[in-house]
Order: C-alpha cells, then sequence, then structure tokens
C-alpha cells in the first residue's frame, strides 16, 4: 500500500483553509495540513515534509511570495500552487518566476482545486 500524499493548505482565512481541507479529505486520498501563517507554514513544510503546499498570497506578516522563497530555500523541490485573488493575477505570475508551480485564484472552484492537485500530485 502506497503511502498518502500530503497536501499543506496555507491562508490566513482559518474558514478558509478548513473547507478546502474538508473537501479534499472528503473526495481525495489525501493526507491534508492546514497553516495560518507563513510562520507556522515553514515550520510545517520542515515538520511534516508534504508533497504539495496551496499558498495563499495575501496573508498578513509575512506574504504569499514570501512565504514561497522560504519554503524553496529549504525545499527546492517541493510543488508550490499559489492561490489569488482574480484582481491580483500579477502576482500569481510574478510567483510563477520565483518558482511556484501553478496559481489559481479565488474564490476557488473545489472541483477545479481537486484537479489541479492531482495534476502534480499523481506525476
Ligand atoms: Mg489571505
Amino acid at each position: 500500500m502506497r503511502t498518502k500524499s500530503k497536501i499543506l493548505i496555507v491562508d490566513d482565512e482559518a474558514q478558509l483553509a478548513k473547507l478546502f481541507k474538508f473537501y479534499l479529505e472528503k473526495n481525495t486520498d489525501y493526507e491534508i495540513f492546514t497553516a495560518n501563517s507563513g510562520k507556522a507554514a515553514i515550520e510545517m513544510v520542515t515538520q511534516h515534509k508534504p508533497d504539495l503546499v496551496l499558498l495563499d498570497i495575501m496573508m498578513p506578516d509575512m506574504n504569499g511570495l514570501e512565504c514561497l522563497k522560504r519554503i524553496k530555500s529549504i525545499a527546492p523541490a517541493l510543488p508550490v500552487t499559489m492561490v489569488t485573488a482574480l484582481w491580483e493575477e500579477e502576482t500569481g505570475q510574478r510567483a510563477l518566476q520565483a518558482g511556484a508551480y501553478d496559481y489559481i485564484t479565488k474564490p476557488v472552484d473545489l472541483n477545479y482545486l481537486k484537479m489541479a492537485l492531482q495534476v502534480k500530485v499523481f506525476q
């Protein structure tokens, strides 16, 4: 039996992170972790070694771009999918240049999210 893929969901809106977690646990075989700040995300990357990170861009203290850079410095091969608001898609593109694997826009279509993660995790 192969081990479950681990996904780390990072969003300062705790309710949104919980919603993603609930949906993905119900509809996929992934093990889901959540973090509500960039600082917590970095600790969890080190501690749990996720297979993919879903990372919100708009967060207080440490924004998603800064967090992405730090994650890339400790786990260069770890794929990070950014979550951006529609009006900040330009930031999503900057994130790609900084090493993000992909970005999706809020409001997030949960079925699309599931597929976007599966494409990467099952590679
Ligand atoms: Mg946010």
